[in-house]
């Protein structure tokens, strides 16, 4: 039996989901949580019921629910200017962008904000290059990109992603790119042409069950790229800023892009803020009015952003995703077998798939859910876990129990 305010708790909720349902497009298939509030690893929903997060809104808030730093720069902000257009300059875009050309180790920062925005104005970018410094004829730039990729929505990206959901009705497509498989340095080499301006991938694919390519596979990507006179773009837009232990997820093979494009946490979960980072060669290219944003470079955006870049520059974050991911992936090591056919990952991010026989996804989901643990299928039989880099070892232990309960059958 239930008692009177479990009931209305539960009502609270579905008053919320039948709002969304109602109201707004049904673009996305969420879990019935109605999240009213969060802190550090834990929200708490419009019934009072509290969840470990162990999601992260998939790596934009690595630093967690509003992290006392980030929310006190931007309340700080607030209070000072918001926005400007960037037809005047303000005092918050040089030293972001400074700021985080430092911590990358690149020349230059092109501020945006939406990761989709990022990789776009990447993709600008490299074609650009290809043009005015590599000679490639015009319009005849080819970007080499990766089965199973995630790079966002728009109808360009959509163009060169092989997931049928996400493409079909909306060509035509943006012709220019060419698909090779992930991991496979031969099928790179053998498709990059002299109209090849650049190879882009995600260092570790996300979207795609949290897959990490073969060892020295993206050192032999640089080093192909070098040969051909090709850029490479690493789309760190979810593996960067600490989530795989290291500042950037090609850290681990101490492998530098020539562009990379940033986003989710580089907004510290309080608002959209992207950037392309790399080398003045390609980013020195873009001139007056050929590239822009109204919001790219706000001054709340960079406000934040230069806080993000403080919190990563202690280095506290990558040692914590390091240490933790350790033990993360011990003990989900150990679940292969019971309910877990394998586990892929890097830091305090894997990729969990269901054995055979267990529940699906979304049921194992919605089982997690019930006992207090956020997270989200892909590909039907795949667990995305990538909970906040703020969360103890004990909380992490009790979202590993719940997952070991759940999947065990
Ligand atoms: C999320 C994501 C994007 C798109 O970012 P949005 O902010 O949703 O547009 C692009 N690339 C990767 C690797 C991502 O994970």
């Amino acid at each position: 039996m239930t008692t009177f305010a479990e009931d209305i708790r539960a009502a609270g909720s579905a008053e919320f989901i039948a709002l969304d349902e109602q109201w707004s497009t049904h673009n996305y298939h969420p879990l019935p949580v109605v999240i009213a509030e969060g802190e550090g690893a834990w929200v708490t929903d419009v019934d009072g019921r509290r969840y470990l997060d162990f999601l992260s809104g998939y790596s934009a808030l690595n630093f967690g629910h509003r992290h006392p730093a980030l929310v006190e720069a931007a309340v700080a902000q607030l209070g000072r200017a918001t926005l400007t257009s960037r037809a005047f300059h303000h005092d918050q875009l040089g030293p972001f962008c400074r700021e985080l050309a430092e911590l990358t180790g690149t020349d230059v920062v092109l501020p945006m904000n939406t990761g989709a925005e990022a990789v776009e104005s990447a993709v600008k970018l490299a074609r650009k290059w290809a043009y005015r410094v590599k000679g490639v004829p015009a319009n005849t730039a080819e970007i080499i990109v990766a089965g199973s990729n995630f790079h966002g929505r728009t109808t360009t990206i959509v163009s060169f992603s092989d997931d049928e959901t996400a493409r079909a009705d909306f060509g035509p497509f943006t012709p220019g790119f060419v698909a090779v498989e992930y991991g496979d340095a031969a099928a790179l080499a053998a498709a990059i042409t002299d109209r090849t301006a650049a190879v882009l991938l995600e260092p570790v694919q996300g979207e795609a069950g949290v897959v990490v390519p073969p060892d020295g596979y993206l050192a032999e990507v640089r080093r192909l790229c070098d040969d051909a006179g090709v850029l490479m773009i690493a789309d760190e837009i979810q593996s960067g800023l600490a989530r795989t232990g290291t500042l950037l997820a090609l850290d681990h093979e101490r492998v530098r892009a020539d562009l990379y494009t940033l986003g989710k946490a580089l907004g510290g979960g309080i608002v959209p803020v992207s950037a392309v980072v790399g080398t003045r060669e390609v980013l020195g290219l873009l001139k007056p009015g050929e590239h822009g944003s109204t919001f790219g470079g706000n001054p709340l955006a960079c406000a934040v952003g230069r806080a993000v870049v403080r919190l990563l520059a202690t280095g506290e974050f990558q040692q914590r995703s390091a240490a933790l991911g350790a033990h993360l992936h011990d003990r989900l090591a150990g679940l292969v077998g019971d309910g877990v056919s394998a586990v892929r990952g890097r830091g305090l991010w894997a990729g969990v798939d269901i054995a055979p026989g267990g529940p699906t996804g979304k049921q194992a989901s919605l089982a997690l859910a019930e006992r207090g643990v956020l997270c989200k299928e892909t590909h039907g039989t795949t667990l995305r876990i990538a909970p906040p880099l703020v969360i103890t070892q004990e909380e992490l232990d009790r979202g590993i129990d719940a997952i070991a309960e759940v999947l065990a059958h």
